[in-house]
């Protein structure tokens, strides 16, 4: 089979563009987020459109006991395209987590990989398990950032595009590491 082959094959009619952050800050965070990258093209009925840069990232939210030894994040933003409803398109991100070897000693420690989903669609969702936007996408920079990179003109539910509210988080800490070319 031809990787166009491949592809094509795992694409069914009722697909949807989803999109994910991914953050690591353990164990090479570069290779982890490249590696989850794959594992991201390899969930069934999911395909990797594009992703953005690698970007390095200041931990922020932690006490300044906690900040001396916490790493840097790597962070970057996919859009997969899906015929996953948005529940099983969270069980297989959780599912890589796990397989990343992902632990939680306490909020916010560092891990290994943690994959949010974004948006799917234009879905609205309230859940206990899963809230649609990602409640708190729209002021982190770090998501933002990624996110304009890939999907300027994204619709989406606030009233500023994603290109304006990404400005906020200019020169703050929050650099290209790595160009998507070379991913
Ligand atoms: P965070 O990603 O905000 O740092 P965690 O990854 O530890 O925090 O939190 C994951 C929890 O958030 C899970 O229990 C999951 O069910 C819930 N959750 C709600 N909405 C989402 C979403 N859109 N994407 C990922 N997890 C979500
Ligand atoms: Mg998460």
């Amino acid at each position: 089979m031809t990787s166009s082959e491949m592809v094509a094959h795992k694409v069914s009619r009722h697909m949807a563009t989803a999109y994910i952050a991914l953050g690591s800050n353990l164990n090479q965070p570069d290779k982890q987020v490249v590696e989850a990258l794959h594992a991201l093209h390899a969930i069934p009925k999911t395909k990797v459109i594009k992703h953005s840069s690698l970007y390095r990232t200041a931990p922020i939210g932690y006490s300044l006991v906690q900040l001396q030894e916490i790493p840097e994040f790597i962070n970057a933003v996919a859009e997969v395209s899906t015929s996953l409803v948005p529940l099983d398109l969270l069980e297989a991100l959780f599912e890589i987590e796990n397989k990343f070897g992902r632990e939680r000693p306490y909020p916010n420690a560092p891990r290994l990989l943690d994959l949010d989903l974004l948006l799917y669609g234009k879905v609205v969702i309230n859940t206990e398990r899963l809230t649609l936007p990602h409640p708190r996408m729209f002021e982190r920079g770090f998501v933002l950032l990624p996110l304009a990179e890939i999907a300027p003109n994204l619709q989406h539910s606030t009233d500023s595009s994603i290109v304006d509210l990404a400005k906020n988080y200019q020169n703050q800490g929050i650099n290209k590491f790595l160009s998507h070319e070379y991913i």
